[in-house]
């Protein structure tokens, strides 16, 4: 089935876990601090990370951030483990790109439909480099590096054209501000977090009725919506 990474510091649960993901039909690693965790997901390249919040080492949203901002782990869905009354880093562990949550105490069945539920809608795969994106007023012709919007032709430069690309890519799915300047920009020492606001900003205008797809994360970074309907409202 999946493989699946447990970062869980209370030794009765985390065996508990191994033992019912196994009998689930899962591979099952884990670790019972976050710095391991960190290690065995960079090394291991796990499905999905059970993270618990309470880590007597990193804490779980510091653990969550460095996976959603390495190349390498971004991808890997992240189910975060709460106890109750954890409500701001809840929504922290959201913001940092966390995929769902399951609160303390919780039953096997209910966390193994869960893990079922964010194993089935992982990031889609990038689409093929030359093909030709339709999505709702906007279309990208990946090879010839051209986007249109409600069929008139916008002009984006090539940075603007790479970083549309890039959202498009891994839409539904929050951008923080540092890993889109570590995609699109490459990590250079004159550039700052404010550079991608402000080409944000440029290839909104630019997108005219399309703009809409591109959200805002409050204090986190871009998101590009998950179907075209999203951005109606
Ligand atoms: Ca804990």
């Amino acid at each position: 089935m999946a493989k699946i990474l447990i970062v869980e510091d209370e030794q009765d649960l985390r065996r508990v876990l191994e033992y019912n993901l196994r009998q689930a039909g899962h591979e099952v690693l884990a670790a019972g601090l976050g710095n391991e965790g960190l290690r065995l997901a960079r090394e291991q390249r796990p499905d999905l990370v059970l993270l618990d919040l309470m880590l007597p080492d990193l804490s779980g949203t510091e653990v969550c951030k460095q996976l959603k901002e390495g190349s390498g782990t971004r991808a890997i869905p992240v189910l975060m483990v709460t106890a109750r009354g954890e409500e701001i880093d809840r929504v922290v562990g959201f913001e940092l790109g966390a995929d769902d949550y399951v609160v303390k105490p919780f039953s096997v069945r209910e966390l193994l439909l869960r893990i079922q539920a964010v194993l089935r809608r992982r990031t889609p795969e990038p689409d093929q480099p030359d093909a030709l994106v339709e999505f709702g007023r906007l279309r990208i012709d990946r090879g010839a590096h051209r986007v249109w919007v409600d069929g008139q032709e916008i002009d984006l430069t090539a940075l603007e054209f790479k970083l549309l690309v890039t959202l498009y890519d891994r839409r539904n799915r929050v951008q923080t501000r540092s890993a889109l300047l570590d995609d699109v920009w490459g990590i250079q020492a004159d550039i700052t977090t404010r550079t991608v606001d402000t080409h944000v900003k440029r290839l909104r205008e630019k997108l005219v009725g399309a703009r809409d797809y591109v959200e805002t994360v409050r204090g986190v970074g871009y998101r590009f919506v998950a179907s075209p309907d999203e951005a109606m409202s």
